[in-house]
């Protein structure tokens, strides 16, 4: 009974979320296929289903990636802020959490500890003391070396792109994972959700948009923007923002999956049955 409440309560609550996170971005270019889309998921998609819903027209020939929970755990970035401003690590991914559940931006979550915070130098800040961005092996999930070469061994083209500093993307250069191209936000000088970041992928991929699918865990920043660019869609249910809202049908992504694992076959199929 306790437990049905609480269900009942936490879908409420995302379901709130998510409706106000749309609300800060302009739907106007989903009008039409999207909606199309929207329509499908109410009658196929269910819980944790790896799913393949009304695709664009046009096989995929690349694949473009997020990084933040898409490839990388977001565990060392959260919990070293929390270390740098003094709080318990818990505190902090709770806050996070309900910032989300706000409807807010993540950065909210470091203005609730540290009112006024000028992230910019808090930055600088920390990377004069030796603890700026780092990233290695370990933070990325388990299954990304081996699912970005499955992509690649199925005849993809494979790239990154993602918000994020243009150190992250040096790190993640050097990790020297098998794909063909990685790209920051801030190397591009442009952030997602903006529009012009999608044509940058477009660029990177090198193959038109219908013919390129993004993958990401976040449905404003990645799924509805990156299909109101003309791109295929796929959400990854993992991560906060993937596990509360990859399910949720008002998303318009084209796949929905739960690891890169599922990625290749649901491409390849698609390859062959085209
Ligand atoms: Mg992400």
């Amino acid at each position: 009974m306790w437990n049905g409440l609480q269900a009942l309560y936490t879908a409420f609550v995302s379901r709130v979320a998510l409706v106000v996170l749309l609300q800060r971005v302009d739907l106007r270019p989903l009008q039409g296929s999207g909606l199309r889309v929207l329509e499908l998921h109410h009658q196929s998609v269910g819980p944790h289903d790896v799913s393949q819903v009304a695709y664009a027209a046009g096989v995929v020939r690349a694949v473009v990636l997020d990084i933040g929970e898409t490839l990388v755990r977001d565990d060392r970035y959260w919990g070293s802020w929390a270390d740098w401003l003094g709080v318990p690590r818990h505190t902090m991914s709770a806050l996070v959490g309900a910032v989300t559940a706000l409807g807010l931006d993540n950065a909210e979550a470091l203005r609730m500890i540290r009112p006024g915070i000028d992230l910019q130098a808090a930055y600088r800040d920390r990377e004069d003391a030796g603890r700026g961005e780092y990233l290695d092996d370990t933070d990325l999930y388990p299954d990304v070396r081996d699912g970005l070469q499955a992509l690649r061994d199925v005849g993809l083209r494979v790239c990154v792109a993602g918000n994020q500093t243009a150190q992250v993307g040096d790190l993640l250069r050097g990790l020297r994972l098998p794909v063909d191209a990685i790209a920051t936000s801030a190397e591009w000088g442009v952030a997602k959700p903006d529009a012009a970041f999608f044509d940058r992928v477009i660029k990177l991929a090198g193959a038109p948009p219908g013919e390129t699918l993004y993958v990401g865990d976040h449905p404003v920043n990645d799924v509805i923007p990156a299909k109101a660019a003309g791109l295929a869609t796929c959400l990854i249910r993992r991560g906060p923002w993937g596990l509360l809202w990859g399910d949720d049908p008002s998303v318009p992504a084209d796949l929905r999956i739960n690891g890169l694992a599922d990625l290749p076959a649901l491409l390849e199929n698609d390859r062959m049955e085209r």
